[in-house]
């Protein structure tokens, strides 16, 4: 952080950093129509969420639901950077309201409090709350992650381990599959209801999958 900024030089690096996790206190923006489900994307307990409060990337103790980022990159949906500004400004998330790369304190205080989660998003009589809540207990994701953690990076995989890891991606894959037949998700609509595939948060551990004709074969990337 620049000791010399005071105020808001709109350079966007904030919001080319990613977008905001959502709060209590912006169910009224989703409510209002301002912020719709397919524009966000969930982040599911036990991946790996930079902390502000630790400045290192830590598994999540609870689900975070965000804005999305563009596509292939980093930056928050809403940013337009043609004009450098937020599409949304009038009706940004609180953290964005709060935010002042100056002086984070304010952001600091509400961190990982208060948090929105897709059943408060989507409300108890929602159609998709069910397929939503089975695919969390069908391919829980906080237990396949605490798996990858107790495994050496570099070093050829358990075949114990290998395997479940395997059946997990396919369980996963085929559970989206049929939820996007049955209910015609769009992907962003699929990424806000079961977050990213395990494939790709996998990926995101150093954990490359290859399909070599007898299945699904996983190796870490050099
Ligand atoms: S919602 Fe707006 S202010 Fe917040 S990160 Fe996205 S573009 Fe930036």
């Amino acid at each position: 952080m620049d000791p010399l900024i005071s105020h808001c030089l709109r350079c966007g690096t904030c919001c080319r950093k990613g977008g905001p996790a959502l709060h209590l206190a912006d169910l009224p923006i989703l409510q209002n129509g301002w912020l719709r489900p397919e524009q966000l994307i969930t982040i599911r307990k036990g991946e790996l969420a930079y902390s502000p409060k630790t400045g290192r990337a830590e598994p999540l103790k609870r689900e975070l639901v965000k804005t999305a980022n563009r596509s292939g990159e980093w930056a928050c949906v809403f940013y337009d950077e043609l004009r450098k500004e937020c599409s949304i400004y009038q009706h940004r998330p609180l953290e964005c309201r709060l935010l002042q790369c100056w002086a984070p304190e304010e952001l600091m205080a509400v961190s990982g409090r208060d948090t929105l989660t897709r059943g408060d998003i989507l409300g108890p009589d929602h159609p998709l709350l069910e397929s939503m809540t089975q695919h969390e207990r069908d391919c829980p994701c906080e237990r396949l992650l605490e798996l990858v953690a107790s495994l050496q990076t570099g070093q050829p995989l358990p075949m114990a381990a290998a395997e479940h890891l395997a059946e997990s991606i396919k369980k996963d894959l085929a559970f989206r599959s049929l939820a996007v037949q049955r209910f015609n998700l769009s992907l962003a609509m699929e990424l806000f209801l079961f977050g990213r595939p395990f494939l790709k948060i996998l990926a995101g551990h150093g954990l490359l999958v290859r399909e070599n004709g007898h299945g699904l074969h996983l190796q870490w990337q050099d």
